[in-house]
Parts: structure tokens; C-alpha cells; sequence
């Protein structure tokens, strides 16, 4: 979907200045925009005792843009290494960080355990075994299985690997509290960019149905519920917006009902990463080559490294060419990249105005699971990032790949086992 016009008037008019001191590929993102989705997001839940935003790192992991969210008083939900480090980068600490891995090793919960530790969210109950000591504070992920029917981008929980199963969810928090835990928290997390609200409402309720029912048998309280992400963003042109409003209203309801009920009201916990900065960044790329066989394809100076939803998702992203706004004249091409991988397209058959080699494209909606699920397929490296600043200054928050960062793990010490 378009960008929104307060980014668009502060990118477009600069961008040839831009493209000429940095060099296209370059992901750019709107500082502006981004504050503004989150300030949003907090301001729909003013109504809760207490509502907190874990940014989920793995959608945007840039310590630069992470710092925003550090200072707008967000915490950051982490899954490896790499991502606990990013977040205590920026100062996250202990309970500023929710720790949802899968599959966990001990070398994740080692470094779970460094600089005052984070907040554990158990992916399986087996892991209780394999933690040394069970912390205070204790969290697992539920998995409602066929109580819930997902939706297509992450599939059925029946049939997904994560979490807790509902017979195992009371027995977990029993034992778990048996072993000294005395802070409880539960979470889940079901969709995957869903632009219907009434899904995390559900979810709400899912969970608050749930930790009344654990409650009432164990006589715990629980600090948390945390809804996971998953809200969505328009893509495409003319598609509806989630109405976050909506969603903020219903779900502060149902709280209060909780509240009502029970006596108390847990703090609502979200780990949101598309939602949050999804819209407020583009991928800005020179088309270089024009190819007319049975389709006309204009080829640019990225590829899908740089920009992996269109090529595994068939996700579409919207094109603009900001020196070609009001060209009426368009033309049906293929723009693509130039991997060997005939879905290293960015666009399949999109009606744009007529590209020649050196215009600007920008791809939009690239902020969240963009430049972050690049890879090196085909020794293809991935572009630069780029802040847009609320003081309107453009900053290199990541430089592009380059070969030496390639050829970097062909540098080792022989090693030889004869057998
Ligand atoms: C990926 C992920 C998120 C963020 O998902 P979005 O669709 O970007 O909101 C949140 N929580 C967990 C556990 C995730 O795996």
C-alpha cells in the first residue's frame, strides 16, 4: 500500500540527493512513522492498568531502530542469541526482555541468564527439567491446537511445533510452582499478519478464560498475559487498515469484566514487529536493465536478498516511482532481481509507469521481515539501512553487505580428522 504521505513528502523530494550520496540499494525507514504506530499502539490500551510492547527484534533487528523503542519504553522479545544481544545493546534489561525461544538449547538459556537475565517463555514442558534453577517470574507458551483455527500465513496450531498442549498447560504451571516459581505470566501467539481485530480479541479471551481456569486450580495469580504479534499491515492498495481501535476497546472490555470477576487485572503484554515498523520502510532500487522476450522485465540493482516475501510468500509489494507519480501511461512488467531464481521478482506482471534504466523505484512496506530474512543465496549481499530521522536527516544505521563479509568464513585454521 502507499506509503503514508508524511513519509512520502519528506522521501520522495530528497530522493535523487539521497540515491546520489549513499547509492542505491538502500532500505530507508521513517523515524516519524515509526513513532507514531507505536505511540498509537499505546494510546488504544491508556485504559489498562498496565499494557507493555515487546517489540519482536527478529522483524526490524537494527539497535538504532531498537533504541526507539527502548526510549518509548518498550521491551523486546527475543528468540537466539544474536537477538538477546541486539536488545541489551540498546539496555535492555532482565524484565525488559521476553525470551520466546523454541527448540532451546543451552546455549540460549546461558545467554538468557547473562546481565540480570530476562523473562523465560517456555516453549515446552520438558524444559522445566533442563533449567538449573526455575526463575521467580515463569512463562509458557500455550498452544490452543484445534480449540483454534489459525490463519494462512501461520497455519493451524494443531499442527505447528510451538508451545504447550491444553492438557499439558495446568501441569506446567503446577509444577512450575512446585519448584519455587512465585511470578506467573502466559502467552501465546496465533496470527500472522491478520487485519482482523477480532482475532486478537478472541485471543484475549482465550487466555483470560484459560488463567482463570489455571487460577482457580492451583490458586496462582498470573502478572501477564501476553497476546503474541501477528497484527497486520495492507499490502495492497485500497485494503483496510486492522482497526486498532476497535481492537483496543474490546480487549480493555474484556479486562475489565476480568477485573470484575476476579479481583485483579493482569498487565496485557504484545510483541508486535510488522504492525510496528512494516509501513514505515522501503527498499529504494535503480532499475539497470530493460528486457523484452515474452514479458518485458525490468531488472534493478537489488534482489530478493535484499526482499524475501515476494519470492517465498507471492506476498505483494507496492512499487512507486516518485519522478514518474502522475505518468499516466503504464506499461505491465516483471521487476526482478538478478539471482538465478526465477522468484527473485519483486513485482510479477504490475502495471507501472513506462522505467528506463537510472529510475528510482521504491518497493514499499519493507520495515518488518524485510531486509532481515535476506540471505546469500548465489553470493547475492544485502543493502544498506537508512534512518529518516525526525529531524530530517538521513543516517546509516547498517552498512551493505560487502564480498570481504562473504569470504569471511572461508578464513579458519585447517582442521583435519583422519579416519
Ligand atoms: C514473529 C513473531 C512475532 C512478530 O510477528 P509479527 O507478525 O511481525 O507481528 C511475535 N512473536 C513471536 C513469538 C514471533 O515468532
Amino acid at each position: 500500500m502507499p506509503i503514508s504521505k508524511n513519509f512520502a513528502n519528506r522521501l520522495y523530494p530528497a530522493l535523487e540527493n539521497i540515491a546520489s550520496h549513499f547509492q542505491t540499494p538502500f532500505h530507508i525507514y521513517d523515524e516519524v512513522g515509526i513513532r507514531k504506530t507505536c505511540e498509537k499502539l499505546q494510546s488504544v490500551f491508556s485504559d489498562l492498568k498496565s499494557f507493555r510492547e515487546y517489540y519482536a527484534v527478529k522483524a526490524l533487528p537494527n539497535p538504532r531502530i531498537l533504541a526507539i523503542m527502548h526510549d518509548l519504553g518498550f521491551g523486546f522479545d527475543c528468540s537466539s542469541i544474536a537477538e538477546l544481544r541486539l536488545s541489551r545493546s540498546v539496555g535492555a534489561r532482565g524484565e525488559d526482555i521476553m525470551f520466546t525461544s523454541n527448540n532451546t538449547s543451552g546455549a540460549d538459556f546461558r545467554e538468557a541468564a547473562k546481565e540480570g537475565g530476562c523473562v523465560l517463555n517456555l516453549d515446552d514442558i520438558n524444559l522445566l527439567d533442563k533449567l538449573k534453577t526455575i526463575p521467580e517470574l515463569i512463562c509458557f507458551r500455550y498452544n490452543p491446537g484445534s480449540k483454534r483455527t489459525g490463519n494462512d500465513i501461520i497455519g493451524k496450531p494443531a499442527e505447528s511445533k510451538y508451545g504447550l498442549s491444553h492438557e499439558q498447560i495446568i501441569d506446567a504451571y503446577r509444577q512450575a510452582k512446585l519448584r519455587g516459581a512465585k511470578r506467573f505470566g502466559i502467552h501465546t501467539m496465533l496470527a500472522s499478519n491478520e487485519l482482523n481485530y477480532s482475532y486478537m480479541v478472541q485471543t484475549t479471551q482465550m487466555l483470560l478464560d484459560l488463567i482463570t481456569d489455571i487460577s482457580a486450580e492451583l490458586d496462582i495469580t498470573f502478572e501477564f498475559i501476553n497476546i503474541g504479534g501477528g497484527l497486520g499491515i495492507p499490502y495492497l492498495p485500497g485494503e483496510k487498515e486492522l482497526d486498532i481501535e476497535a481492537m483496543g476497546k474490546e480487549i480493555c472490555s474484556l479486562f475489565k469484566h476480568f477485573e470484575h470477576q476476579l479481583g485483579y487485572e493482569p498487565a496485557l503484554y504484545m510483541e508486535s514487529g510488522r504492525y510496528i515498523t512494516g509501513p514505515h520502510g522501503v527498499l529504494a532500487v535503480t532499475a539497470i536493465n530493460r528486457k523484452e522476450i515474452y514479458r518485458t522485465y525490468v531488472g534493478v540493482d537489488a534482489s530478493m536478498s535484499a526482499l524475501m516475501r515476494p519470492g517465498i510468500y507471492g506476498a505483494y509489494h507496492h512499487i512507486e516511482i516518485p519522478a514518474k507519480l502522475s505518468d499516466s501511461d503504464t506499461e505491465t512488467v516483471d521487476v526482478v532481481g538478478s539471482l538465478c531464481e526465477n522468484n527473485d521478482k519483486f513485482a510479477i506482471q504490475r502495471d507501472l509507469p513506462k522505467i528506463v534504466d537510472g529510475d528510482i523505484l521504491i518497493i514499499q512496506d519493507t520495515g518488518a521481515h524485510g531486509s532481515a530474512m535476506g540471505f546469500n543465496y548465489n553470493g547475492s549481499l544485502r543493502p544498506q539501512e537508512l534512518l529518516l530521522t525526525t529531524d530530517n536527516t538521513v543516517e546509516l544505521i547498517r552498512r551493505e553487505e560487502r564480498l570481504e563479509d562473504y569470504f569471511a568464513t572461508l578464513e579458519f585454521e585447517q582442521d583435519l580428522l583422519t579416519l
